[in-house]
C-alpha cells in the first residue's frame, strides 16, 4: 500500500464512524506531518509518515476518537523528531492539538528502567497524571501498538525492553481504561519478545489444531443460536480462542501443559437488554452442565473499570469446558474500547441520554457538567491522581507525593538523613527553592551537607506530607531539647496569661502533680520539650488543666474567705480541751463514749456520731454503723472527731480469733497476751458446726500500735486461721 493509499484508507475509516469530521484538517495534518518527516526513515527501511499514518489509524479503527485525536495522532511525532515547535503547531492548527502533541512526546521522553512492583505502579500513575487530557495517553498507546507490531525491525535489546515496558506500563494502563482488545494485543506482541519459545509454542500448537477448534467452536456457537432463535432471543454468538499471553499466563501459574489448561475457549453472547443476558444465562445452563463456582455476575457488580458481563464456564457435550459470557452490546463496546467508547457515543449525539451508563468514565475524568460534545472532549481531564504527584529521583526511581510537595517532602521521603543534611535542591537539573512546587515528571535533585544545620523551623509549614512534617518534628525532639524546652515554656506561659492563670497556679506542689496527670508527661521540662518541637500545643496544655485550677482557685478563696470570717466572729476556743482524749469538733466539753460495736482505739480513724441523751458516740470510720450512706442519710448528726495528745491509759476493744479447735490452744492464746501485757477482761468462746472454734476476747490496750502486736502475735499461733477486730 502506497502513503497516498494510506492516506485514503484513513479518511474512509474515520468518515465510517464521524462523517461530519474535518477532513480538510485531518488532510493538512497529513501533509505537514508528512513534510516534516521528509527524508526520515523507519527501521524497516520505509518513509517514517507511514508510523504516525499507522498510529492515526489505530486511533481511528480502534477507538474511534474526534477530529482532533487524528490530527494529533498523524503529528505526534513532529515535536520529539523534527524542527517543528509547539508554537509552530499551535499557530498553523490550534494550541489544543498542539497540547496533545507536546503530551504524547512528554510521555515518549519519560525513560523506563526494570523496577519492583510499586514502582510500576507509581510509573503508571505518573504516566496517566501526566496526559492532563485523556486522549494523550490513547493516542500513546495507539503509538506503542503500532511500534510493537513492528518492533521486529528492531535489535533484540530493544525488543526486550520495550516489551517489558508494554507488559508492565502499557497494557495495564489499557486494562485501566477499559480497552480489552489493545490489552491483549500488547500483550501478546510483548509475550513474543520476553518469551520466545514459550509464544511459539503455544501458537504453534494452535495452528496445528486449528482446524479441530474451529469445528468445535462452529458447532456449539449453532447450538447457542439455534436454541436462542427458537426462544425468539434477539442475539449475536461467537466463539473464539483465547489470546495467547492469557494462556501462557495459565500455563504458568497452574503449571500445566497447553493440553491441561481447563478453558481454551471462550464464547460470547450478545443481546439487546440486561434482562435477556439473564435469560441467556438460564439457556445456557439448561444446554449444558455449569461448573460449580464458575459463574460471575460482573452486571450486578461492576469491575472498577466499567467492565460488565456476566461469566460462566460450563462443560459441552462431548467433555470439552468452554466459558461464556454475556452482556449488552453497549457492555460489550465499553468492554472492548473502554474510555474510548465514550466518544462514539458523543458523536452520534447519543451521549446526553446514556450517560448515566459512563459513570465510571466520570469517575476517571472531571468537569463534564453542561458541556456540550464538543467542549466535553476539550474539557476531558484525567483526574484520577490530582492529589498525588510523581517525580524521579537522579536514577530514574518515581516517587510518589501529595499534590504541591515541595523538595523538602521529596527529601524526607528518600530519607529522613537526606532531609536533615539538605542544604539545596535541583529540579531537571536548575536549583530551585525548597518551597519550589513539584511537577509530575520533574527529575529531582537533593544537595546534602555534613555540615548542614539541619532543618528550620519553617520547614514544617512548607512540608506538604505528614511524613516530612513528622521527620522534621522528630528532629527537633532530639536534637534541641534545650531549645524546645525554653520554647515550650515561653508559649505556656503566654497560653496561660492568655487563661487569666499564673505559673504560681500550677507550680504549687498538689497542682503540679494534677497538672502533669492531666497531660501525661512525667515532668514540666518533657512537657515543655514537647510543646517545643511540635508534639503537643501549648493551647491543649492550658485547656486540659484551666477547669481544674479554676476550681483550686475558687477552693481557696473560699477557705480563706470562710477563715478569715470565722476567725471575725465566733472565735474557736483553743486550744481544744479533749474529753476522754478524744477531740470533737466545735463542741467543748461534750459527753463522749465509745461505741461498742466497733470499740476504737487511738490511732485509729474515727467519726462522732451525736446521740440523743448521751453526748457524741465514737465509732471507727469503717464501722458498718457509721457507714458512709448511713452518714448522708443522718447529715447533720455526724461530727469529724480526732485523737488529741492526752489519750487515756487504755481503752477497751474486742478482738476475735477463728481457730482449728485443739489441745492447750487458750494456753497458748493467754500466753501471747500476757507477753505483750494486755489486760484481759473476759473471753467468749463457741464452736461451729464445721468444727471450728471463735474466741471473742475483750481486752484493754493503750492504741493501735498495741492493737497491731497483739493480732500479730496471735496470728503466729499454729491453729489460729484469723484474727480480726470485729465491728457493727
Ligand atoms: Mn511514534
Amino acid at each position: 500500500m502506497t502513503v497516498q493509499e494510506q492516506y485514503e484508507q484513513l479518511e474512509k475509516t474515520v468518515r465510517e464512524y464521524n462523517p461530519a469530521g474535518d477532513f480538510a484538517r485531518i488532510r493538512a495534518a497529513f501533509e505537514y506531518a508528512d513534510q516534516c518527516h521528509d527524508g526520515q526513515k523507519r527501521k524497516s527501511g520505509e518513509p517514517y509518515i507511514i508510523h504516525p499514518l499507522a498510529v492515526a489509524q489505530i486511533v481511528a479503527e480502534e477507538l474511534k476518537l474526534d477530529s482532533e485525536s487524528i490530527e494529533a495522532a498523524l503529528l505526534h511525532d513532529v515535536i520529539e523528531d523534527t524542527p517543528a515547535s509547539h508554537d509552530d503547531v499551535a499557530h498553523l492548527f490550534s494550541p489544543t492539538i498542539a497540547d496533545l502533541v507536546e503530551g504524547v512526546s512528554k510521555l515518549t521522553r519519560i525513560q523506563y528502567a526494570t523496577k519492583e512492583d510499586e514502582q510500576m505502579e507509581n510509573l503508571r500513575k505518573m504516566l496517566i497524571a501526566m496526559s492532563k487530557d485523556i486522549r494523550v495517553i490513547l493516542i500513546k498507546i495507539a503509538d506503542r501498538l503500532h511500534n510493537m507490531r513492528t518492533m521486529e525491525y528492531q535489535s533484540p535489546a530493544k525488543q526486550k525492553q520495550k516489551s517489558l515496558e508494554t507488559m508492565e506500563i502499557y497494557a495495564p494502563i489499557s486494562h485501566r481504561l477499559g480497552m480489552q482488545r489493545m490489552k491483549w494485543e500488547l500483550e501478546d506482541l510483548s509475550l513474543k519478545y520476553l518469551d520466545p519459545v514459550g509464544y511459539e509454542e503455544i501458537v504453534t500448537k494452535l495452528n496445528d489444531r486449528s482446524q479441530e477448534h474451529e469445528a468445535f467452536l462452529q458447532r456449539i456457537q449453532a447450538q447457542i443460536a439455534q436454541r436462542l432463535n427458537e426462544l425468539s432471543i434477539s442475539h449475536v454468538v461467537y466463539g473464539r480462542i483465547k489470546h495467547p499471553y492469557s494462556i501462557y499466563r495459565k500455563m504458568f501459574a497452574q503449571n500445566k501443559s497447553l493440553e491441561e489448561i481447563f478453558d481454551l475457549f471462550a464464547f460470547r453472547v450478545l443481546v439487546d437488554n440486561v434482562g435477556d443476558c439473564y435469560n441467556v444465562l438460564g439457556v445456557i445452563h439448561d444446554l449444558y452442565k455449569p461448573i460449580l463456582g464458575r459463574f460471575k455476575d460482573y452486571i450486578g457488580t461492576a469491575k472498577p473499570n466499567g467492565y460488565q458481563s456476566l461469566h460462566t464456564t460450563v462443560m459441552g457435550t462431548d467433555g470439552v469446558p468452554f466459558e461464556v459470557q454475556i452482556r449488552t452490546k453497549e457492555m460489550h463496546e465499553i468492554a472492548e474500547y473502554g474510555v474510548a467508547a465514550h466518544w462514539k457515543y458523543k458523536q452520534n449525539g447519543q451521549g446526553a441520554g446514556s450517560e448515566g451508563r459512563y459513570e465510571w468514565v466520570r469517575r476517571l475524568l472531571e468537569n463534564q457538567e453542561g458541556a456540550d460534545a464538543e467542549d466535553y472532549i476539550h474539557s476531558l481531564k484525567v483526574d484520577m491522581f490530582a492529589d498525588e504527584v510523581f517525580v524521579f529521583t537522579p536514577n530514574g526511581d518515581v516517587q510518589n507525593l501529595p499534590a504541591g510537595a515541595t523538595p523538602i517532602d521529596f527529601a524526607y521521603a528518600i530519607h529522613s538523613a537526606v532531609g536533615n543534611r539538605m542544604v539545596g535542591a535541583k529540579v531537571n537539573n536548575r536549583i530551585v527553592t525548597f518551597d519550589h512546587k513539584l511537577k509530575n515528571g520533574d527529575i529531582v535533585e537533593i544537595m546534602t551537607s555534613n555540615s548542614a544545620k539541619g532543618p528550620s523551623r519553617d520547614w514544617m509549614s512548607i512540608a506538604k506530607s505528614s511524613e516530612a512534617r513528622s521527620k522534621i518534628r522528630q528532629w527537633f525532639k532530639k536534637e534541641r531539647r534545650e531549645e524546645n524546652i525554653a520554647n515550650g515554656r515561653a508559649s505556656f506561659e503566654q497560653e496561660l496569661k492568655h487563661a487569666g492563670l499564673s505559673m504560681k497556679d500550677v507550680t504549687s506542689a498538689e497542682n503540679l502533680a494534677m497538672l502533669l496527670k492531666k497531660v501525661s508527661y512525667g515532668s514540666l521540662d518533657d512537657m515543655y520539650a514537647a510543646i517545643g518541637y511540635g508534639g503537643f500545643t501549648a493551647q491543649k496544655a492550658v485547656s486540659r488543666i484551666r477547669s481544674e485550677l479554676l476550681k483550686l482557685a475558687r477552693q481557696q478563696q473560699a477557705e480563706a474567705a470562710s477563715i478569715k470570717a470565722a476567725e471575725e466572729s465566733i472565735p474557736i476556743p483553743r486550744p481544744v480541751k479533749s474529753e476522754q482524749g478524744i477531740i470533737v469538733e466545735g463542741l467543748d466539753n461534750c459527753l463522749v463514749k465509745f461505741s461498742r460495736c466497733c470499740t476504737p482505739v487511738p490511732g485509729d480513724a474515727i467519726v462522732g456520731f451525736i446521740t440523743r441523751g448521751y453526748g457524741v458516740s465514737v465509732h471507727r470510720a469503717d464501722c458498718p454503723n457509721a457507714s458512709p450512706e448511713r452518714r448522708a442519710s443522718q447529715e447533720g448528726r455526724w461530727l469529724k472527731v480526732t485523737w488529741g495528745s492526752d489519750t487515756n491509759e487504755s481503752y477497751p476493744t474486742t478482738i476475735e480469733v477463728v481457730c482449728k479447735d485443739r489441745l492447750n490452744l487458750l494456753l497458748d492464746i493467754s500466753a501471747a497476751l500476757s507477753t505483750t501485757q494486755t489486760f484481759v477482761s473476759g473471753i467468749q468462746s463457741r464452736s461451729t458446726e464445721d468444727g471450728f472454734a471463735i474466741i471473742r476476747m475483750e481486752i484493754r490496750v493503750r492504741d493501735g500500735e498495741q492493737m497491731q502486736a497483739i493480732m500479730n502475735k496471735l496470728h503466729q499461733i499454729s491453729g489460729i486461721l484469723k484474727v480480726t477486730r470485729p465491728a457493727g
